[in-house]
Parts: C-alpha cells; sequence; structure tokens
C-alpha cells in the first residue's frame, strides 16, 4: 500500500491492491471536487477509493445539488430526481467504500414505473411485465403489436452499443468521437427519438408513452438523439426504483460513504476561480479568498459555467470558448412543490 506515490500509479492499481476505504495516507495527492450533486459525490467516492485525499467543496448550506432536499413548515421536499434506473451504479460506489448499499438505502421497484393519464381521460400502466405491457400496448392499438416488437429490439440495439459500450466515454477528444462514430451510426444516432418512435408505432398515444423517458434528463424527444431509447431497454432491464425516505437518503448516504473514506465535504464553501500553472489545474481560491492546493480538480458545477466563471480567459483554449458561448441554455425545468 506505502507503494502509491504519485496520481498516475493510483489510477493504474488494480483494485485488490488499492487503499482500503478506511482512509488515504497522509502523504498521498490531494483531489479537490467542484460540487457535492450525485455526480460530485460519486467522482469524490472513486478518487478516495483510488487512494486520494479528497475534499468536496459545496457553495450551499447543504449536499445534494439538484437533489438539495428543503425543509420547511415541517414539510421535506426533494427538490429533483426521485426515479433511478440504474441502482448497480450505486451498489459499485457503495462496494468501492467497502460497504453494502442495502445495509444503508432501502431501494424499492416501482409498478408500474409511470402511470401516463392522456387529456381523453385514458390510462397508460407503463411497467416492467413484458405480457402487461404487450396488453396495454394492444388495447390502445391492435395495429402496433408488432411495431412495438421492432421497437424494443431497437432499443435493445441502442442500449447495447450506446450504454454498455459506450456510456462510460467521455468524448474529450475527436479521436473518441472518431472512435465511436460507428457505432452512432449503427444507431443511426442522427434520428430524434421520436422520429425512431414513431417510425415503429402509429398511435400518438403509444408514441408519446414510448418517447417521454428523455424528459427525465431534460431532453426533448423531438430533438434528443434516438440514441437515448436505450432508457426503455435500461427500464425493462433494471427496473425503476425509488429509495425510502427520498432521494435526500442517497445523498446523506453518499456523504457518509465519502466520510468513512477519510474524504470532507465543506459545505458554504463557494470556488470563486480555479487556479492554473502551465495548463495544469494546481488548486481553487474560494469566494472568502481561501486557497486550497490540489493535484487534481474536478469540477461538477455547470460545464458552461466552470468555463465562464471558474477559469481565466487566458487559460481557457479558443474552441472551448467557442463552444461555450454558441451554446443555447435553458433553465431545464421549473418546478413547484406543494406540502399537502
Ligand atoms: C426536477 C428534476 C427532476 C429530476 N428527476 C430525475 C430522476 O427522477 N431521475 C434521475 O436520474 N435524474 C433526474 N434528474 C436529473 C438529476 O437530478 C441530475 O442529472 C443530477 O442530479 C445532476 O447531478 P450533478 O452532480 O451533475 O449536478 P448538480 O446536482 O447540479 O450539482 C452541482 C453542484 O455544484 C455546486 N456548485 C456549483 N458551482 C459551484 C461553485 N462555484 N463552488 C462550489 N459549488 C458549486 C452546486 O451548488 C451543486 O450542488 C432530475 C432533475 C431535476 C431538476
Amino acid at each position: 500500500m506505502n507503494a502509491f506515490r504519485t496520481p498516475e500509479d493510483m489510477w493504474e492499481l488494480p483494485p485488490a491492491t488499492r487503499p482500503a476505504p478506511s482512509g488515504p495516507l497522509p502523504d498521498a495527492p490531494h483531489a479537490v471536487v467542484i460540487g457535492s450533486g450525485f455526480g460530485g459525490l460519486a467522482s469524490a467516492v472513486r478518487l478516495a477509493a483510488k487512494g486520494w485525499r479528497v475534499t468536496v467543496l459545496e457553495k450551499l448550506d447543504a449536499p445534494g445539488g439538484r437533489a438539495y432536499v428543503h425543509h420547511q413548515n415541517g414539510h421535506v421536499f426533494d427538490a429533483g430526481p426521485t426515479i433511478i434506473t440504474v441502482p448497480f451504479l450505486f451498489e459499485e460506489l457503495w462496494a468501492l467504500a467497502g460497504r453494502k448499499l442495502s445495509d444503508d438505502i432501502e431501494l424499492r421497484a416501482l409498478d408500474p414505473f409511470y402511470r401516463i393519464r392522456f387529456d381523453d381521460g385514458d390510462e397508460f400502466n407503463y411497467s416492467g411485465d413484458p405480457d402487461k405491457m404487450r396488453a396495454e400496448v394492444r388495447r390502445i392499438s391492435p395495429g402496433d403489436s408488432a411495431g412495438y416488437e421492432r421497437f424494443m429490439a431497437e432499443a435493445d440495439h441502442c442500449y447495447r452499443l450506446g450504454f454498455e459500450a459506450l456510456g462510460d466515454k467521455a468524448f474529450d477528444t475527436v479521436g473518441d468521437l472518431i472512435k465511436a462514430s460507428p457505432a452512432i451510426f449503427r444507431m443511426r444516432g442522427w434520428r430524434s427519438l421520436h422520429a425512431m418512435v414513431a417510425a415503429h408505432l402509429k398511435h400518438p398515444k403509444l408514441r408519446m408513452a414510448m418517447s417521454l423517458q428523455s424528459l427525465l434528463i431534460g431532453g426533448n424527444p423531438f430533438s434528443v438523439t434516438c440514441i437515448y431509447s436505450l432508457i426503455n431497454a435500461l427500464e425493462r432491464k433494471y427496473g425503476v426504483h425509488w429509495a425510502v425516505g427520498g432521494t435526500g437518503r442517497l445523498v446523506q448516504g453518499l456523504v457518509s460513504l465519502l466520510e468513512g473514506q477519510g474524504g470532507v465535504l465543506r459545505c458554504n464553501a463557494e470556488v470563486q476561480r480555479i487556479e492554473v500553472d502551465q495548463g495544469v489545474a494546481t488548486g481553487v481560491t474560494l469566494a472568502s479568498g481561501e486557497r486550497i492546493a490540489a493535484d487534481i480538480v474536478v469540477s461538477n458545477a455547470d460545464t458552461a459555467w466552470t468555463y465562464r466563471n471558474l477559469i481565466e480567459a487566458k487559460h481557457r483554449r479558443h474552441w472551448t470558448d467557442r463552444k461555450v458561448e454558441n451554446g443555447r441554455y435553458s433553465m431545464s425545468l421549473f418546478v413547484w412543490y406543494f406540502g399537502t
């Protein structure tokens, strides 16, 4: 274990020789993670499992980001995410920290996954039961049964290529994109999700029911790539779950994993600038003026915000600036919370 000396060594270590989840070595390299949403916390747990000393900096008064938990007048509101489609990714994080997800969090499968109510009062029970789903499709549009089978086969194809083969690729370089292009071509990824669904299903209710899932990740079915049909396959394969006690339990669970690994979460710690020296991030400066040195900085704040506001213009690449400036940004969602 004492052989770990450089960050590069740690990335290369086989799992069995990584440091125990009890804590990093005092002289282990330091990773600063900006943001304590699911992305930031997951990165932090992974880094800690590889032996880094990890500090997560969060500008709000509590962790969670889009999964922040609001308390008001005795009510508790999960601000954003509520359903979990790939539970094994959480199980993996718990395993990396030497623990078992089910010891800390109870995930329950939903049945049906969704109940879609149409404006004419009709309902579609969207579930993981293949027979019930076929019956629902037949009830709404008997002529679409064969098309539904074709749609599922194509969604499975997108799952294999888009999730299993490409799901963990960062697409950081043009080379990554070139390598992925045969798969994107085979999925005909230039089509919209709705166009792909409409090629198989004729009834408007079925088209809606089979393409709405991209809305869960903020994607408009009329414009996002049909690769997102993989969500349909994911749901059938792993089910749709919720965390008993609310999504906040998952956030708390991740924070306690990190702390059990010796990592630190600091709230009310807004990063004002990522310090860069000769193209390499060397630490961060907080709004309070405090400077924290780091061997690696992971920003899980929104990408455009990171480039525009946290990295000085002289350290940004021209093409990054153009991409960030030319992006079209939206507020994504407007949510009202009711305490009843
Ligand atoms: C209403 C809603 C419903 C959703 N439903 C689902 C769902 O059911 N299932 C699902 O899987 N997904 C769902 N999502 C999507 C999911 O919530 C997000 O994909 C996920 O939470 C994003 O996590 P993240 O860590 O990438 O970013 P965020 O959660 O946005 O975390 C970023 C964090 O960085 C912090 N930060 C930003 N700038 C700084 C700075 N300068 N210094 C320090 N900290 C900083 C922010 O305060 C924030 O805490 C939903 C989203 C919304 C909004």
